[in-house]
């Protein structure tokens, strides 16, 4: 057999002088939830914004993979922030990007319609937006982050900044400017999904269907999963599928491995389009290692029409569906976190946390590793500033799903909501920050919450 040659596996990259391409006061890079919410909560304020996305459209999960579920927690009780993260909704529904939620009084977004809510929201609020650009290292004076350089088809451009916001969700920005960070082991990350909308489905049928066999989140508790809850979301309502994939095994459709593939489903529109289809889970799956993530994509994607096949077959109102497209890319729930100034606990999460830098609250909502709490008492925390304080490094925050936190309080911050409210309390203290020229650490808390209100936002 042939064999190669011993190769190199080393080469040493020259340096180069790039192009500075742009300067401004605050730099947000990634416009997810939380980046998003950032830029328009430091542009309210009136300085300079400048928000950075890898893809060519704002919206993170929201848009990109199709995490269309904004709120879906909200029930009569339920106490929220308000602040940028309602304005998506509102906005969303009021330029016909929104439908109601099949599980919760909140409004299902819609992930294409919403590309053009996100354009909107930047436009009007004079961000300069830099889209189809990857951050790919950090610009340091020492241990001061100054700004970044970008790849594109343009090649290698630098951007300035008096202060840097990172939002890309894997503390990509933190991590490589040298502050610690800490990855779950990749055997405990959240799993990863291929989500995909569905057309051609007769809507009547699927939901007499629904009615005819309701599920609930006790039914999330299929045999391979185990889901701890309060005890008060067993009986509730879940658009929860599993019976179609288990029918599938049985019947030899889909193979006996794949007992990973049930979730939800979030809306069912008028049109036959069943949007939002959360069924197929990756574990193993790297978000910070290309191949991993070549693996799974492609893996996803198997898996999402075997999924489809089963609802074809064994699900009332399904028999003339069709994938109607996958997300633009594969969901990632989990990898890098920052090692924060303040790391949120489990503790904080589940009883109410208090924090005297507050930047708003998140209702008693927790979802994922194995735990399902649905904030339906009143009960709520507060998101501490400090979480998005990383060590080490000056002029940087970071916001959105990378805050520090452990395992729980991640199952918590994560979600989109909250991902916003702590958006905006970066946004706003970036503002501060470079108008009264301290560091992030020195910014006057009883200022940034003034601003808070001013803007909307409830934190106490
Ligand atoms: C399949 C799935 C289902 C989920 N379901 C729900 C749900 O129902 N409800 C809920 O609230 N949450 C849900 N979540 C969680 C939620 O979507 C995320 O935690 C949330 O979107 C994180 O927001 P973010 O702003 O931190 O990051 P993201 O939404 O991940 O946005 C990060 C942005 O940064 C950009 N970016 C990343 N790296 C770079 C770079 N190097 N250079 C430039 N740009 C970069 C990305 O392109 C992206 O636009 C789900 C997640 C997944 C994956």
């Amino acid at each position: 057999m042939y064999s190669m040659p011993n190769l190199p596996t080393k080469f040493s990259e020259p340096a180069r002088e790039i192009d500075i391409v742009h300067h401004t006061d605050v730099l947000v890079v990634g416009s997810g939830p939380g980046g998003l919410a950032a830029a328009l909560a430091a542009a309210r304020c009136g300085v300079q914004v400048t928000l950075v996305e890898r893809f060519g459209c704002f919206g993170g999960n929201l848009t990109v993979v199709g995490v269309e579920g904004f709120a879906w927690y909200r029930h009569e009780q339920t106490v929220e922030a308000n602040g940028i993260g309602r304005e998506f909704e509102e906005r969303a529904k009021a330029m016909g990007a929104a439908v109601p939620e099949s599980q919760s009084l909140s409004y299902e977004i819609d992930s294409e319609g919403f590309k053009l809510v996100a354009d909107r929201l930047v436009e009007e609020a004079g961000i300069h937006p830099m889209l189809h650009r990857l951050f790919v290292a950090p610009i340091m004076d020492g241990d001061t982050i100054c700004g970044i350089i970008v790849e594109s088809k343009a090649g290698r451009e630098a951007i300035l900044a008096r202060r840097v916001i990172d939002a890309t969700g894997d503390a990509d920005v933190a991590q490589r400017a040298g502050a610690p960070t800490r990855t779950t082991p990749v055997e405990q990350m959240q799993a990863a999904s291929v989500m995909f909308h569905l057309a051609g489905v007769d809507k009547k049928a699927f939901l007499a269907g629904v009615r005819a066999d309701p599920q609930t989140y006790k039914d999330w508790s299929t045999g391979e999963w185990e889901i701890e809850t309060s005890g008060k979301e067993d009986a509730m309502f879940s658009p929860f599928l599993a019976k179609p994939f288990a029918q599938a095994i049985r019947d030899g459709v889909i193979p006996k491995h794949l007992n990973t593939i049930a979730g939800t489903w979030g809306a069912m529109h008028d049109t036959g389009e069943l949007t939002y289809m959360n069924l197929v889970h990756l574990a193993g799956c790297d978000g910070t290692d290309p191949d991993s993530l070549t693996r799974f994509e492609i893996e996803g994607r198997r898996q999402a029409m075997l999924a489809i096949d089963a609802l074809r077959r064994y699900t009332p109102g399904c028999a003339g569906a069709r994938l109607r497209n996958f997300g633009m890319t594969i969901g990632i729930r989990d990898t890098r976190k920052i090692d924060a100034v303040y790391n949120m606990t489990e503790n904080d999460v589940r009883n109410e946390a208090r924090f005297d830098d507050s930047v708003g609250i998140y209702p008693e909502f927790i979802d994922g590793y194995g735990v399902l709490i649905i904030p339906t008492t009143g009960r709520y925390m507060h998101v501490p500033y400090r979480c998005m304080l990383p060590r080490q490094v000056q002029n940087l925050l970071v916001t959105g799903r990378a805050i520090g936190g452990d395992r729980i309080a991640h199952a918590a911050t994560r979600n989109m909501a909250c991902c916003a409210v702590a958006g905006q309390g970066a946004g706003i203290a970036a503002a501060l920050s470079v108008k009264s020229g301290c560091d992030f650490a020195d910014v006057n808390i009883a200022a940034l919450q003034t601003e808070l209100a001013r803007q909307g936002v409830r934190y106490r």
